[in-house]
């Protein structure tokens, strides 16, 4: 296991994520030709929706070896609305390289990734990339990492030469300088003493290199107090084991589109970043009391794996699994402790891209794809009978955005709906639901990105033949005060007495999510007609009133004193929602409209014209930082008055400000707003 390293790529957009997969596919000798994002020819960008626009959307994951260490790669999607992916490639991977642009630094994106991977606690390494371009600066993007991310950065190499003249990079660790040949796009890699030009400065970068790394290594302290020569297997040793507990995190540079420094990096991801048992154990509980668990990351454990990704293609469903303990094996029988289901293995893939290599089985430390899998989710665990364990779940944030679908005739409905199934599971963030009204389906989603994917999908992949709306915000209500009714119903439905006597009591309550169904007294009520009431409450809160939207942050206290004799299942649901009628017209409601977190990236020169418009839409600015002449300004606006504002952001800046969105959750709107939608 030592030998394996399982790592992500995160970055803003553009930075150059895919390009360095690339190179690290085509160095490593997995790839023959260097795939270009820009010709369309990017192997992980193999969806035709991304190499149509030139952008990550689904991670794609690949393995390859290098210095005889295997390499297991994610790529991740760089935009917002696709946070899910990244997400939950963070969470099975064991180490990240952060790639930043050498001109523009820190970007909007590149802040709400690295906040999941700190989330995560994976260790990292850096790649200031794009040095070739005008106006790159190394040193000035280090700086801007550092108070930007507030990262602990520690320049393990520097570069030589800048803009059109980068020649190559001096690795401070060997004192070397390195050059990438031109001809052979850069494959042959050349050592030479360090130039005349560079000494001073490189002499200068290795002296705060050893300072900083001798805080934290005797070892290290001793040789530089002594004036002895630090060897390139401690210092390394050290660095190391400062990247793995996150004291900091060692920064590389270069050119990945012109072939420059790129093989340091790779050498950097074996030398720095962990193997898989380094992580510790993996936690979780044991599913039959709750208690917290521990396992050895170790193959002679009892397998314990999390299923982390789904995808459904033509030739079914295939599962991603990071394995954490013990084997996995083709034929195997494993349990999924949530749904308590056996769940055996037909095939085990280790996946390159969209190609598949079948093996017999996997390790700890691997990450495979699997199918034969027919009742787990993502997030789900994968365990052996006799010693099970849940391993902490994913969770993704609410959905602010939806659209109306509609099939074009009848017959096409179980089509559709089928396949809108299929979509979901396969991606956690959206959300699937119908109108009870008007018996529209409802597809939601995080933003207005990810439902032009899904909708190209649907139309382009899919074939269907659909009428689709234009996405519209996802608003949500609560109630406006408490209220409590007591109803009892008394009836003859189809020539039989329903009876049934329910106290209900509603609380708005803004720290919860959703709703919480509490019984305060069951009167002995019939399990049955427990659940039936609980189902129509469900039902009731989802309906949503005279506004029409779901309420949420609310607290639902059930009351049935005593149980009349007479009282029947359907009568239950009756009282249910006689009193939900007096509850909604007496506490009335309040409209709650999804709420956004922004992070605007903009040049000086534009700033004070879109902060203006900022605060002419309802937003909250509470941060505004300068970083050289790029402001960086981030708070919280209401998704309704930034719909399509990426248009808008463009012309302000003339294209060259950047902005992430994503939601933080419900807040009231003001009343202008909610009375659109009352009667
Ligand atoms: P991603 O969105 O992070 O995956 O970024 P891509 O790898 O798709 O790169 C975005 C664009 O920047 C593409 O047109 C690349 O060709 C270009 N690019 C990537 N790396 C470099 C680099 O080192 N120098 C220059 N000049 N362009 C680069
Ligand atoms: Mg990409």
């Amino acid at each position: 296991m030592k030998t394996v390293r399982n790592i992500g790529i995160i970055a803003h957009i553009d930075a150059g994520k895919t390009t360095v997969s690339e190179r690290f596919l085509f160095y490593s000798g997995k790839e023959h030709r260097m795939g270009e994002v820009h010709e369309g020819t990017a192997r992980m960008d193999w969806q035709e929706e991304e190499q149509e626009r030139g952008i990550t959307i689904t991670s794609a994951a690949t393995t390859f070896d290098w210095k005889k260490t295997t390499l297991n790669l994610i790529d991740t999607p760089g935009h917002v609305d696709f946070t899910a992916e990244v997400q939950r490639s963070l969470r099975v991977l064991d180490g990240a390289v952060g790639v930043f642009c050498g001109v523009a630094g820190v970007q909007a994106q590149s802040e709400t990734v690295w906040r999941q991977a700190n989330e995560y606690d994976v260790p990292r390494i850096i790649f200031v990339n794009k040095l070739d371009r005008v106006g790159a600066d190394f040193f000035r993007v280090v700086d801007d990492i550092h108070e930007g991310l507030g990262a602990n950065v520690l320049p393990v190499v520097i570069p030589v030469g800048s803009e059109g003249g980068l020649r190559g990079i001096v690795d401070l660790v060997e004192m070397k300088e390195f050059h990438f040949s031109e001809e052979d796009e850069g494959r042959t890699v050349t050592e030479h003493e360090i130039s005349a030009e560079t000494q001073e400065l490189a002499e200068l970068w290795r002296g705060e290199l050893l300072d900083k790394v001798a805080d934290r290594s005797d070892e290290v302290m001793e040789l530089v107090l002594e004036d002895q020569e630090v060897p390139v297997d401690v210092l390394r040793a050290a660095i190391r084991a400062g990247t793995l507990d996150r004291s900091w995190i060692p920064v590389l540079c270069g050119s990945a589109f012109r072939n420059k420094g790129v093989q340091p990096l790779m050498d950097a991801v074996v030398h720095y970043l962990p193997a898989p048992e380094e992580r510790g154990v993996v936690v979780g509980v044991n599913p039959h009391n709750q208690k917290p668990l521990e396992r050895k990351l170790d193959a002679k454990e009892p397998l314990v794996a999390l299923v982390f990704k789904l995808q459904v293609d033509s030739h079914g469903e295939l599962a991603y699994v990071r394995i954490y303990s013990g084997e996995l094996k083709k034929g195997g029988s494993y349990l999924n402790p949530r749904t308590g289901k056996k769940e055996r293995i037909a095939t085990i893939f280790k996946m390159h891209a969209n190609q598949r290599n079948a093996v017999e089985k996997a390790v700890a430390g691997d990450i495979v794809a699997v199918n034969g899998l027919r009742f787990s989710a993502t997030g789900d665990t994968i365990c052996e009978q006799k010693s099970a364990i849940v391993l902490e779940s994913l969770e993704f944030p609410d959905t602010v955005i939806s659209m109306a679908i509609e099939p074009k005739s009848s017959a096409d409905r179980d089509r559709l709906l089928e396949q809108l199934a299929r979509l979901v599971r396969e991606d956690p963030t959206l959300n699937l639901s119908t109108n009870p009204d008007t018996g529209q389906v409802i597809l939601a989603g995080m933003g207005e990105l990810h439902l032009e994917v899904v909708r190209n999908r649907l139309i382009r992949d899919f074939k269907v033949d659909a009428k689709i709306g234009t996405p519209r915000v996802s608003y949500r209500q609560t109630f406006a005060g408490p209220a409590r009714e007591k109803s009892r119903v008394e009836r003859q439905l189809g020539g039989k007495d329903q009876l049934g006597e329910i106290d209900i009591e509603v609380i708005p309550d803004d720290n919860e999510k959703g709703a919480a169904v509490e019984w305060l007294e069951d009167g002995g009520l019939h399990p049955d007609w427990k659940r039936a009431a609980e189902d129509t409450i469900t039902s009731c809160l989802e309906a949503g009133g005279e506004l029409g939207f779901p309420f949420v942050q609310v607290q639902v206290k059930v009351r049935v004193p005593e149980q009349d004799p007479e009282a029947t299942e359907i009568g239950v649901s009756l009282a249910v929602r006689e009193a939900f009628d007096t509850i909604e017209a007496r506490a009335g409601s309040v409209l709650l409209e999804p709420v956004m977190r922004f992070q605007i990236t903009t040049p000086e020169d534009y700033f004070g014209a879109i902060h203006q418009d900022l605060l002419r839409r309802r937003s909250n600015v509470d941060n505004v930082e300068l970083v050289q002449d790029i402001r960086r300004l981030s708070g919280t606006v209401p998704l309704a008055e930034v719909f399509g504002y990426t248009t808008n952001l463009r012309s302000l800046s003339q294209g060259r400000a950047a902005m992430t969105l994503e939601p933080v959750g419900y807040a009231p709107a003001p009343e202008k707003v909610a009375e659109r939608f009352r009667f």
